[in-house]
């Protein structure tokens, strides 16, 4: 193998530089070529390349986003746009590719890679939801993790001066896990996450509950998929059964996609980056890298994209006990 290409597709997540930098050093370190691709698969079928050194990626570690940006790309979706995409890494001669994204972008790449064989192609998990089989963690998810924590705690400042109950949104539209993991580090009353059917009487009694005993501030943390909706819809109908405690609503939104990643996703990403090089010049195609108990594990693509729609059922009761 002499020459490899990186992008960044899909939703961006902190920790995508720290990926992109250990892919484009580790393929230098092996005399590879490396290209990057600006704007994920839309970069792709325009042709948009930029030749990497050393010195592209510098200083980017420790920035959030992607220096290479991101995009959805209907045309990849189609046929046509991926014929134009692989004309363009046959001209330029790559041999491997590296997919940083989520589920979606390694289905793309998937359907690339068995349009196109002479490719060979690894995907990291660079999303912040952390639902992606094949791997504990993926890149962007302990800082967005952290980021609502902050947030939460700064907020629970205000609901217990105020005895108000919050009803925080975060993101997760088919996974609850920043939710969980987030609402079990803040001391929530109630986790709200699509995964569990959510019954709101039974969240009233919860307050009720709380209320009786005069505890200072109510936060509920609510997956922005949950079944019974967004904390606006949610709030709204414990507020018609339960009007003891005044009711703000707040929605993180996309500070939960930016900032600083954090020490543990820079050194993922490091670690995932080096790996998916060591992968592609092994042979390895069609699979994603990720960690599992410390160790690095290869899992092809098609289960990768599988969700994992089982939460560990002791986490949730944990959280309940917790709230009591
Ligand atoms: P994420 O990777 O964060 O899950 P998306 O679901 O938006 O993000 O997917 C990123 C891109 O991957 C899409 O815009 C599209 O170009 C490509 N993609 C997703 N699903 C497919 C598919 N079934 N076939 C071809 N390309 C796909």
């Amino acid at each position: 193998m002499k020459h490899i290409a990186v992008l960044t597709s899909g939703g961006d997540a902190p920790g995508m530089n720290a990926a992109i930098r250990a892919v484009v050093r580790t393929g230098l370190y092996h005399g590879l070529t490396v290209t990057g691709v600006v704007a994920g698969y839309e970069g792709l079928i325009n042709g948009d390349f930029r030749q990497m050194n050393s010195s592209s990626v510098g200083n980017i570690i420790g920035r959030g986003g992607t220096v290479l940006k991101t995009a959805r790309s209907k045309r990849f979706m189609e046929a046509d746009g991926r014929r134009n995409a692989i004309e363009n890494l046959r001209k330029l001669g790559v041999e491997g590719l590296v997919v940083i994204g989520g589920d979606g972008s390694f289905r793309g790449a998937d359907i690339l890679a068995s349009e196109f064989p002479e490719l060979r192609v690894v995907g990291i998990p660079g999303t912040i939801d952390n639902d992606l089989v094949g791997t504990d963690f993926t890149i962007g998810y302990d800082t967005a993790i952290n980021t609502v924590v902050e947030a939460v705690d700064n907020i629970r400042d205000t609901a217990s001066s105020h005895n108000r109950l919050f009803f925080v949104e975060v993101m997760g539209r088919d996974a609850g896990l920043i939710a969980l993991r987030s609402g079990i580090a803040v001391g929530a009353e109630a986790i709200l996450i699509p995964e569990t059917k959510t019954h709101v009487d039974r969240l009233i009694t919860q307050l009720e509950r709380g209320w009786k005993r005069q505890k200072s501030g109510h936060i509920i943390i609510v997956a922005e998929g949950d079944d019974a909706g967004g904390a606006f819809q949610i709030a709204d109908m414990v507020q018609k059964k339960f009007d003891k405690l005044e009711t703000k609503v707040v929605v993180l939104g996309h500070i939960q996609r930016g900032g600083n990643p954090s020490c543990m996703d820079r050194v993922l990403a490091t670690r995932l980056g080096y790996e998916a090089v060591e992968a592609l010049i092994n042979g390895q195609n069609r699979v994603m890298v990720g960690q599992i108990s410390g160790k690095v594990a290869y899992t092809p693509l098609t289960n990768a994209v599988k969700h994992i729609m089982d939460v560990n059922d002791t986490m949730l009761l944990m959280a309940e006990i917790m709230a009591l």
